[in-house]
């Protein structure tokens, strides 16, 4: 059976082709800047290849996206009938989603309720969704959340210490993201200890970054808040900051709180404080070249993920496995390095060398055999798990 995993940006619209007998990649690629002139497609399949087209709109790019997956050249299907489901990302699912739904017309209109708790996001994942009804209209398609991992957290891990009437009426509270990786992680943690039952701390630490305290398989907090600005510091946000600071900003640059929000989600983090990128890969460049600030953003980095490992490790009664995960958790030593060093009250030994010898894209045990607490990188697979909660709502439909 194939399903087609799609993630549809405000200008883009990435997709996977998966053999789910062997959850095997057939496909990928992505079309990007749709709707902004100088549109491409760029897929890997049978043969890699990067079509330059005309995209106005999500519509026309699914279009192009299936004949090139049917092509004779560069295909892998001889018809789109093939593919037998659709499983959309979608970055937030408000209170009603707690897991994956198909798509029907009612859960597509709660979607539409959902759009202002992710007003950056959530217009392009509806856009994406209607697209590929339309054009692939015989198909089921399934929607999988990035909240819905964190649907589990209690309500002293989820609630802010705000008047709990606004809770209620306004429905403003700690949501979470990331919730595809962490999951993933979770399941892939639990296959190498063998059973369920441990405390984890999934760290995902990408452009985007937050950690996760999963305890028996269930995420009992995560960093992330009512929006992806909460928590650790990343590639462009400032996470966890005192909220009068949005006023002093309002006050200091005559700016209105829409772009005081916008320069801490787009101007701060390592980016903001290096003044040089928010790459890790020039970072790390810059520190060893003697960039104090650049040094400074790694350290800062590091040491919020390090804050809340000990936060979450008080929540849980103890932590058994700490994961690092995504762009930077998975490539960047020097980040593993600084949040694992001065972590000898929590027993944590690791293999120094093998961290920065670490192969890319495989599990490994960074823990050394006498450690207390067992550290692993985990390659995330995001894609991989939307396809499973595909196949898991419409085997038999
Ligand atoms: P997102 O999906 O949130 O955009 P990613 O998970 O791709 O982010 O992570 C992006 C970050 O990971 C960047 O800071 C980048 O420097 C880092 N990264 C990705 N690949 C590598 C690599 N091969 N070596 C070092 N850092 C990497």
């Amino acid at each position: 059976m194939k399903i087609l995993v799609i993630n549809a940006g405000s200008s883009s619209l990435k997709y996977r082709l998966f053999e789910m007998e062997t959850e095997s990649v057939l496909a990928k690629g992505v079309a990007d800047r749709i709707g902004i002139g100088n549109s491409f497609l760029k897929h890997t399949g049978k043969k890699e290849t990067v079509i330059e087209k005309d995209l106005p709109t999500h519509e026309e790019a699914i279009k192009v996206v299936l004949d090139v997956l049917t092509d004779p050249e560069y295909g892998v299907i001889k018809s789109a009938d093939e593919i037998a489901a659709v499983g959309h990302r979608v970055v937030a699912g408000g209170e009603y989603f707690t897991e994956s739904a198909l798509v029907t017309d009612e859960t597509r209109e709660k979607i539409r309720d959902i759009i202002e708790l992710a007003p950056l996001h959530m217009p392009a994942c509806l856009m994406g969704i209607d697209a590929c009804r339309k054009v692939m209209n015989n198909v089921p398609h399934v929607l999988v959340f990035d909240t819905s991992f964190h649907s589990t957290m209690p309500d002293v891990a989820k609630l802010y210490g705000i008047d709990y009437d606004d809770y209620k009426e306004f429905k403003i509270r700690r949501y979470g993201a990331h919730g595809i990786s962490h999951q993933y992680v979770s399941e892939e943690a639990a296959k190498i200890v063998g059973k369920k039952d441990f405390n984890l701390i999934v760290c995902h630490l990408g452009n985007g970054a937050s950690l996760s305290a999963v305890k028996n398989g269930k995420c009992i907090d995560t960093t992330m808040g009512f929006t992806p600005l909460e928590g650790l510091i990343m590639g462009t946000r400032s996470g966890d900051i005192d909220p009068s600071v949005v006023q002093y900003l309002t006050h200091k640059k005559g700016w209105d709180v829409s772009q005081a929000i916008s320069y801490l989600n787009k101007n701060c983090g390592v980016k903001g404080i290096s003044g040089v990128s928010s790459d890790f890969r020039d970072l790390t460049a810059a520190a060893k070249a003697g960039n104090m600030r650049a040094e400074l953003a790694i350290d800062m980095f590091a040491y919020r993920v390090k804050k809340y490992i000990g936060a979450y490790a008080a929540a849980m009664d103890g932590v058994d496995m700490i994961a690092f995960t995504a762009g930077i958790g998975e490539n960047t030593p020097e980040v593993r390095e600084r949040v694992l060093d001065g972590m000898s009250y929590l027993g944590i030994k690791y293999d120094e060398k093998l961290n920065y010898d670490c192969p890319r894209g495989e599990v490994v045990r960074l823990s050394s055999p006498e450690s207390k607490v067992l550290v692993y990188v985990i390659p995330t697979n995001e894609e991989l798990v939307i396809a499973r909660e595909t196949l898991r709502l419409t085997k038999g439909k």
